[in-house]
Formats: C-alpha cells, sequence, structure tokens
C-alpha cells in the first residue's frame, strides 16, 4: 500500500484496457525538471530511449515518439502512403477508425467487415487482394473493443505477396502480445502510451520500415505533425521535429528499464498467463455462480491484454461496472454496441495473475449483489 496525497492508493484495482495502471516509480519520475531540447543531454535521453524501445518493437529500425495519442501515428500510417486504394480489414471500433481516417484523408477504401468479435479468415483476405491492387491494407492486431486478436504477420506476408503494404495498428497488442518487427518483415506499426506498456496516456510509437520511408518521399499532402519521413529524420539525429513531452519520456524511461529487466518474451508470457487466468476464472465462476458469461471471442483468436465478456441477459452492462466500482474495482463497460451486454477486463501492462484475483473477486461479488 502506497500514500500518495494523502489518499491510500493500491496497485491491483484498475483493469481498464487502457489507459492502465501506472507504478508509482513511473509517476514519479514525471517530477524530473525540463531540458533544452535541442541539447546533447536531450539527445542522450532520446538515444537511451531508441535502444529500449528497440527492444520492445524488436526491431533496429528508429521507433517514433510522438506527442500523441495512438491516433495520431494511425493518421501518420495513412498519409505515408503514396496514391491508391486502401483496403481496410474491419473487426471493431479501432479498425474501423483506420478505414475512417483514411477516408477523411481522401483515400479511397474498400472495407472488409467481419462481424465484431471474429477475425478476418486469411483465405477471404487473400480473396479481397486478388481482386483488386491495393496500395496498403490495415489490421489492427488487439482489437480492443473486443478483445479479438488477429494474425498480423500472416496478414502483412498476404499483403506482401500481392506487392501491397501493410500498416498494423498494435495499440492494446505491443509489448503485451507477441510482435517482431524486423523478423516478421513489417512495414509499419503504431501503439500507444497507455495501454501494455503501463504508461500515462500521451506518448504515441511507431515504427516503418527502410522501404516504407522511401516510399512515403512520394506520397502527396502528408502534412507536417505526422509526416514519418520527418520523424524519420529527426530520430536518426536523436531528435523530435517539435518540442517533444519531456515529462513522458522520463516515465518512459524509467519503465523500459523495468521492461528490460522482465525481458519481453517473458512479458508476452505474462499476458498469456493473464489470459487463461481469466478464462478459467469465467468457466470455474460460472458454475459456482450458477449464471451463464463467456469470453465473446473464440479461444483461438483472444488477445493475451483484454477479454469481453458477455453478461447473462439479465445484468445490464453499465449496472454490472457501476456494482464492482463499488467493490474498489474499475473494469470496463463493453464498447459502443455492445455496452449494455458486455463489460471487459484489460489485464494488461504490470498486473499478472495475482493482481487480477482482486478484479475476479470484486466481478463475483457484484453478481451475487
Ligand atoms: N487502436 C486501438 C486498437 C485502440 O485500442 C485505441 C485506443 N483505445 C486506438 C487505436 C486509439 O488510440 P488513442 O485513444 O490512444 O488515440
Amino acid at each position: 500500500m502506497e500514500i500518495m496525497d494523502g489518499k491510500v492508493t493500491s496497485f491491483g484495482t484498475f483493469f481498464l484496457p487502457g489507459p492502465t495502471e501506472v507504478r508509482q516509480e513511473v509517476l514519479a519520475a514525471m517530477l524530473k525538471p525540463m531540458i533544452p531540447h535541442r541539447s546533447v543531454e536531450f539527445e542522450e535521453l532520446f538515444a537511451s530511449l531508441q535502444q529500449g524501445l528497440r527492444e520492445v518493437f524488436l526491431t533496429r529500425r528508429p521507433v517514433y515518439i510522438a506527442a500523441a495519442s495512438g491516433t495520431g501515428m494511425m493518421e501518420a500510417a495513412i498519409r505515408a502512403l503514396p496514391a491508391g486504394p486502401i483496403l481496410s480489414l474491419v473487426n471493431g471500433a479501432f479498425s474501423e477508425r483506420f478505414a475512417h481516417i483514411a477516408e477523411m484523408c481522401g483515400r479511397e477504401v474498400d472495407r472488409y467487415e467481419v462481424p465484431w468479435g471474429e477475425v478476418h479468415p486469411l483465405d477471404r483476405v487473400e480473396d479481397s487482394l486478388s481482386k483488386k491492387r491495393y496500395r496498403a491494407v490495415t489490421a489492427t492486431h488487439s482489437e480492443t473493443s473486443t478483445g479479438a486478436l488477429s494474425d498480423v504477420r500472416a496478414i502483412s506476408d498476404l499483403a506482401h505477396s500481392h506487392d501491397t503494404l501493410c500498416m498494423i495498428d498494435s495499440v492494446s497488442g505491443l509489448a503485451g502480445a507477441e510482435l517482431r518487427f524486423d523478423d516478421w518483415k513489417l512495414d509499419y506499426v503504431l501503439t500507444g502510451s497507455q495501454k501494455s506498456f503501463a504508461l500515462p496516456s500521451g506518448l504515441a510509437f511507431g515504427v516503418a520500415s527502410d522501404e516504407l520511408v522511401e516510399l512515403a518521399r512520394k506520397a502527396e499532402h502528408r502534412g507536417v505533425y505526422f509526416d514519418i519521413v520527418e520523424m524519420d529524420r529527426y530520430a536518426k539525429q536523436n531528435q523530435t521535429p517539435a518540442t517533444p513531452a519531456f515529462s513522458l519520456m522520463y516515465a518512459l524511461e524509467v519503465q523500459l528499464g523495468f521492461i528490460r529487466r522482465e525481458g519481453i518474451e517473458n512479458r508476452w508470457a505474462r499476458h498469456s498467463e493473464m489470459l487463461k487466468a481469466t478464462s478459467s476464472w469465467l468457466d470455474e465462476s460460472s458454475r459456482r455462480l450458477g449464471i451463464e458469461w463467456e469470453n465473446i471471442v473464440r479461444p483461438e483468436s483472444r488477445s493475451p491484454t483484454v477479454s469481453t465478456i458477455r453478461l447473462p441477459s439479465s445484468i445490464p452492462g453499465r449496472e454490472f461496472v457501476k456494482k464492482v466500482k463499488a467493490h474498489g474495482i474499475q473494469v470496463a463497460t463493453g464498447y459502443g454496441k455492445l455496452g449494455d451486454t458486455t463489460f471487459r477486463i484489460g489485464h494488461m501492462g504490470d498486473h499478472d495473475v495475482s493482481t487480477l484475483q482482486n478484479c475476479f473477486a470484486a466481478c463475483e461479488q457484484a453478481i451475487r449483489d
């Protein structure tokens, strides 16, 4: 238990699928003073962040650090693409957002939609790619609105076999679900700070292949703030194009130290264990409580970072979340159209199977109430 501003806080009460709970040591790092951003001191900080971030993305490429949320780096993905139609794989709210951003940036977009909770069958993705020549596919690794995990490596390989780029949103995946940028020969991956990285919200990260950056030079209307060509140029000099979010970077530096000590593969394994514990708990508590509740995603496509759980029809989702809160635990309502019938547990970041027990106990108590 820790005391902050006279209030007792304890880690293990906040289970949103982003933002997730942030360690006190990471929050405390943000109290450090500002430094000049065009300075050796900043370049040293940036270089050390690069080293840590590369160990998370598993890449030798520069990792762009934007003072933005994940949506900003989604827009950067679209703006980097030279002319040509885009195929958006849509299976929830955030994959739909990717398609929407592309449209709002003036692109021709075809959506291949499957029902929320499902992933796209790869043979059908192949069919879509065969029917038309696309410049790029957009894909969402961990669809946070449902908890479905897509095989982005296979999707990227399929795209490449059609000479198409693949732009991957891994906002709730990266640092919790396996992703290997270099080995999987990916083109572009973006994420945000507030999910499996377990940092405060406000930073977004992106990595682009060398080939994508070269192609992006030919893209028109790349804008300024989300132009990966500029981000790439500055990152190679350990700089950011605009004033960086120093305080968040100090937090990142400390958290990257924790991530390095854990090891990225161990971090993925811990997230898989949390998913397994959540699925087992749902089975066991169904019997104990005499109710039916289950993850809406089939076992083979579940994200290790977030579970969306269908409630018995007699229990409204938003009421349930309030009742859980009354027991000191924050879980999330279902997203959008799933709000009335489901709730979500974010088992991501620095949570583990033991902190999850608090969450399970409060959910069971809410049902008993
Ligand atoms: N994509 C996914 C998969 C997300 O979960 C989110 C945030 N919930 C976003 C994109 C958008 O990120 P942000 O809210 O950080 O802009």
